[in-house]
């Protein structure tokens, strides 16, 4: 069996920071990425507020230098989907499909994916004019008419990005009023591109073999329409990725993990960090905070129990 001081599940801005601060703190350090390393920020095109920025820099531009430094302290990054977590012991044991780790403490920072509309049409649509990602697609849809759905940040950013290729994006939002921050939206309001569909949902989504319409319903008025869109892009909200371990850390009625102010868990030596937390701002700064806090209180309490976890660590 494979030995680490620490591993942290997941390389989004939350896992590498961590990664940077315990590999710097001489921790051995292993991070597990089953997906895109450098996470969920990696598919947008332009942070605007990431201190240390002032020209807007793109989501993959930060998340490679996070990823060479991360390296550079001689963390190791794997690309294996972590399949079990035995937290049981002092030490715990990872499991991936190739191998098993035995390590001292874990952080948890394995994000959170989009939430689904779940309404007809929107499986059968994927691809095929149903994305969950304007900057993997957006360029797609030149001198076409699309959708969004949601008010909060990611809906609102997103339609402004695709305003550079389409003719015209749809707003569609549930309520009156966004939740996106108000700088965006006043960048909304005066965007001429931009169409505000209020109080309104979706339906059902339909066409031949690509988006042809949408049915909305507005919860106002009650009134069923019909919105002729080539797209629609879904930004109404994440989930958090917990299924490895939702039944036995404590989480909050949305399925975000709670921690103190430290980082940690219910779970001695297990941290959690970025977006699979409980708090109230998700953006790459307070991911990278967390990180840091996570992989500095690991250290801490590898060092409180170092005697104890040695005897765990050598087991065969
Ligand atoms: P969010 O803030 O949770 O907003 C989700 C939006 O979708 C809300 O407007 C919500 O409506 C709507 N919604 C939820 N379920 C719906 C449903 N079933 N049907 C229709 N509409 C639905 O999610 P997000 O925009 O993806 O952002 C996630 C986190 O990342 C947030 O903390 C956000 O601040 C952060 N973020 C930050 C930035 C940035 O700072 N640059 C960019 C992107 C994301 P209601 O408003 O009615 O609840």
């Amino acid at each position: 069996m494979e030995r680490y001081d620490i591993a942290i599940i997941g390389a989004g801005p939350a896992g590498l920071s961590a990664a940077i601060y315990a590999a710097r703190g001489g921790l051995k350090t292993i991070v597990f990425e089953k997906g895109l390393i450098g996470g969920q920020i990696v598919v947008t095109a332009d942070v605007e507020n990431y201190p240390g920025f002032d020209e807007n820099v793109t989501g993959f531009e930060i998340m490679e230098k996070m990823r060479l430094q991360a390296l550079k302290f001689d963390a190791l990054i794997v690309e294996e989907a972590v399949k079990g977590i035995g937290f049981e012991g002092l030490c715990k044991i990872i499991e991936t499909d190739e191998k098993q780790y035995r390590v001292k403490s874990i952080i948890i920072a394995s994000g959170a994916h989009p939430r689904k509309l779940n309404v007809p049409g929107e499986e059968r649509f994927i691809g095929r004019g149903v994305s969950y990602c304007a900057t993997c697609d957006g360029a797609l849809y030149r001198n076409k008419i699309v959708a969004v759905n949601g008010g909060g940040d990611s809906a609102v950013e997103e339609a402004l990005f695709l305003t550079r290729f389409v003719e015209k994006v749809y707003l569609i939002h549930r309520r009156d009023q966004l939740r996106a921050v108000h700088a965006i939206q006043q960048r909304a309001f005066k965007n001429p591109k931009i169409e505000i569909i209020w109080d309104s949902v979706i339906q059902e989504i339909d066409g031949d073999k690509q988006v042809e319409k949408l049915i909305l319903f507005n919860r106002k008025t009650e009134k069923v329409s019909t919105l002729e869109v080539n797209g629609l892009f879904i930004y109404i909200g994440i989930i958090p990725n917990n299924q490895l371990f939702e039944s036995r850390i404590d989480l909050d009625n949305q399925g975000f993990v709670i921690t103190n102010d430290n980082m940690e868990t219910n779970i001695p030596g297990v941290y959690a960090a970025g977006d699979i937390r409980q708090k109230l701002l998700r953006q790459v700064v307070t991911a990278t905070a967390d990180g840091a806090i996570a992989a500095f209180a690991a250290e801490k309490w590898i060092e409180e129990n170092a005697e104890a976890l040695a005897r765990h660590y050598n087991e065969k």
